[in-house]
């Protein structure tokens, strides 16, 4: 038997960003293990990521994958296949007709934070510098848009300033809104390795559910859902109350702490203790080991991020750091846990509908002057795009008329479902960019593009603690599929020549030249890495900022206590708490929330072709705590109607103590095959989304996924 090919590269699920090695023979890839050398993982990989191979046998391949450009010339008949000329030319020639005839705004782009960075870029320019819309945004938004628009006000920038080694460092850690055992194992792994190493270190563990997590927890702040901004006023007032905060380090690197001390003076423990549903004493226990341990590391997710005060929860957290001097040192500060292995490279690049390349704002006229003159375009529009939500409810109007979706699947993935399936079958066209021909996203294309994934792709990505690895080809791309960035590319120097714009604004033979322009972006700004290139990369994956002339990128960020603002300050948020949009009441008792299984990823595209993914997990239920049960005549396997103002499906009931009385839980994976629901209007929907609300924060726009009100009764 010939010796397997081997090529390193990074795992293309969750935000730890493991490095794999993949083992290929000939065109088929064969296994994958842990990279030794890759600092994110050293070696280890949990359930997703050691199944990768099995998700690209020639099988799956067959079954799943979508390997040719197809096109759907009635809505209600099947696709035909068509050749890549034909396909990029209708697209070109309708985009072109859309632009020219309602503006540039009547078109736009839903991309992803599981692209690459180059991917990502090409997009983003040819939104914004060659069309003139700002309507290019991400599943990111879904994700983690609360952690930018905390960082970049509070700190001045959206940059995570920890890394993993901080765990090693810390001596207390705060996980909040984050089941960080099941939807970052690699990182738990070593959360666990060291509490083992150091005993004395405390987690305090705050979130509404008693996930796997809770189990390594000294302290589990069972909070009601959304009540994250009330607890950390409250842990602060204790903190002052108590003498913990750190006056000097407020005096000398902070803003406006008053206005705040005002605010959290009313967050008393008896108002706290009673809205969020925990005891004084845990919550003073809290403050104490917060503020008072040597090193505080906060790891914080979507129980955050996904809430119609994202931005507020964020800022919240993050005054705490602030006010106890926990950050700059080792094992303390603030670190967002991303969900998708590159939503920090979207970020980087700008790409969504309210940045510019390399952290530039869009509301910045030098930034937006900066941007066009590095892309040779005359000016980069100031309106901010449509941000998720938005862009969807505003097909659903008619206002936006073509839509391209990339490597995402909205008609599962997005809350209130009913509303985004009537943008779909609205829009004029709609074109959907895909690997994998399962999505439900692909029943609504008029044009599927075949694109390449994971193991055939190349380029990079970067991580949670801003580290930048090179992903890269282990098999050559099946059937006629290309690469993302390449497809970008071509439909865009197409549109270049239809529209009759002169400049060749996307001459790019290679994903690194696309990198090196990015590259060049960064140029002078906290995420410099004008230091690095892809050389660099190959020997070893590197944290940003690598300014030119740096041998090695940064590990952790404001050890100088200098913030990127103007007066090197940072600057306290005024956290006021607001409930969830949907408070449970009388008609709808339950808080839904939603989240991660360990064992799948997204909408089941990929793990769902793994047979063993399912040994965790075998079907979807609805949590439900027994007492709630049992006072409504209900027992486990009962089927369920779970109802919310937007849709219904049905689901069996599962007892679980995981979930407060009045809650209850639905994992977000299972699509169509699993759940079958139905709109609030009689149209058939499916998945949990079906349920969910779209009200979102006003100021990330990221939805409230985490919370919904609903009724549940037996069907
Ligand atoms: Fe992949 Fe995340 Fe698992 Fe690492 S922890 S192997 S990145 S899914």
């Amino acid at each position: 038997m010939s010796t397997p090919t081997e090529t390193k590269s990074t795992c293309p699920y969750c935000g730890v960003g493991c490095g794999v090695i993949i083992e290929s023979t000939g065109a088929q890839i064969t296994g994958v293990r842990g990279d030794p050398d890759h600092p994110a993982n050293f070696g280890r990989l949990c359930t997703k990521g050691s199944t990768l191979h099995h998700t690209a046998t020639a099988a799956v391949t067959l079954q799943t994958r979508l390997l040719y450009p197809m096109q759907r010339l009635q809505r209600d008949q099947a696709p035909q296949r068509v050749s890549w000329n034909h396909a990029l030319g209708m697209a070109t020639r309708k985009f072109a007709q859309v632009i020219q005839e309602h503006g540039p705004d009547a078109v736009g782009f839903y991309i992803s934070g599981q692209l690459l960075t180059e991917d990502y870029y090409v997009f983003n320019k040819l939104a914004k510098g060659l069309i003139g819309t700002n309507n290019v945004d991400t599943n990111s938004r879904l994700c983690m848009s609360s952690a930018v628009a905390g960082y970049k006000s509070t700190l001045g920038a959206d940059a995570p300033p920890t890394c993993y080694d901080d765990v090693n460092h810390t001596q207390c850690i705060f996980i909040v809104g984050s089941n960080t055992a099941w939807a970052h194992p690699i990182l738990f792994r070593r959360i666990e390795d060291a509490k083992k190493a150091n005993p004395a270190m405390k987690i305090i563990y705050a979130d509404p559910r008693r996930t796997d997590t809770a189990e390594i927890a000294d302290l589990h702040l069972a909070i009601q859902p959304g009540t994250d901004v009330m607890l950390f006023n409250g842990m602060l007032h204790i903190m002052l109350w108590e003498g913990w905060t750190n006056a000097a380090y407020i005096a000398a690197h902070t803003n406006d702490f008053d206005a705040l001390k005002a605010t959290v003076r009313d967050c008393t423990p008896e108002l706290v203790a009673q809205i969020c549903g925990i005891s004084k004493e845990a919550l003073h226990q809290a403050a104490q080991w917060f503020a008072t341990s040597k090193a505080t590391l906060s790891l914080y997710c979507m129980g955050l991020n996904q809430s119609s005060s994202g931005t507020a929860k964020n800022g919240a957290l993050i005054n705490l750091h602030l006010a106890t001097a926990q950050i700059g040192k080792p094992g303390a500060g603030p670190f967002s846990l991303t969900g998708q292995p590159n939503a920090m490279g979207g970020r980087e690049v700008g790409g969504m509908a309210n940045l510019l390349s390399g952290h530039r704002d869009l509301a910045n006229p030098a930034h937006r002057a900066e941007v066009a003159a590095l892309w040779g375009v005359a000016d980069v529009p100031a309106t901010p795009g449509k941000t998720a939500i938005e862009m969807f409810q505003a097909a659903a109007d008619g206002e936006i008329k073509a839509l391209w979706i990339a490597c995402t699947n909205p008609a599962q993935s997005m809350p209130d479902q009913a509303t985004v399936r009537r943008a779909l079958q609205r829009a004029e066209l709609v074109i959907v960019q895909e690997a994998f021909a399962t999505t439900a996203t692909c029943a609504y294309a008029d044009l599927l593009l075949p694109a390449t994934t994971w193991g055939e792709k190349t380029g990079t990505v970067t991580n949670s603690e801003r580290r930048i690895s090179r992903v890269r080809p282990a098999v050559a791309a099946p059937g006629e599929t290309r690469h993302d960035w390449s497809i970008a590319v071509e439909f865009a120097q197409q549109l270049e020549a239809e529209l009759g714009r002169p400049a060749r604004l996307f001459d790019y033979p290679t994903p690194e030249s696309v990198w090196n322009e990015h590259r060049e972006s960064t140029r002078g700004r906290d995420l410099d890495i004008t230091g690095l290139s892809y050389a660099m990369l190959d020997v070893a994956p590197q944290q940003w900022p690598l300014r030119e002339g740096d041998a090695v990128g940064k590990a952790r960020l404001y050890e100088d206590g200098l913030f990127p603002t103007k007066d090197g300050k940072a600057q306290f948020a005024n956290t006021v708490y607001k409930p969830v949009a949907e408070p449970r009441e009388a008609r709808y008792p339950f808080s839904l929330s939603t989240g991660r299984l360990r064992d799948q990823w997204h909408g089941m595209s990929r793990t769902g072709t793994v047979g063993r993914l399912f040994g965790h997990v075998a079907e979807p239920s609805v949590q439900m705590h027994p007492q709630d049960m049992a006072r409504r005549l209900l027992k486990e396997g009962d089927l369920v109607h779970v109802t919310s103002k937007r849709g219904s499906i049905v689901v069996p009931l599962q007892a679980s103590t995981e979930v407060g009385m009045s809650q209850a839980f639905i994992a977000m994976h299972w699509g169509e095959e699993f759940l079958s629901g139905v709109s609030a209007n009689g149209e058939r929907l499916a998945g949990v989304n079906a349920l969910t609300t779209p009200t979102f924060c006003p100021t990330s726009k990221q939805p409230e996924l985490k919370h919904a009100a609903v009724k549940i009764l037996k069907a």
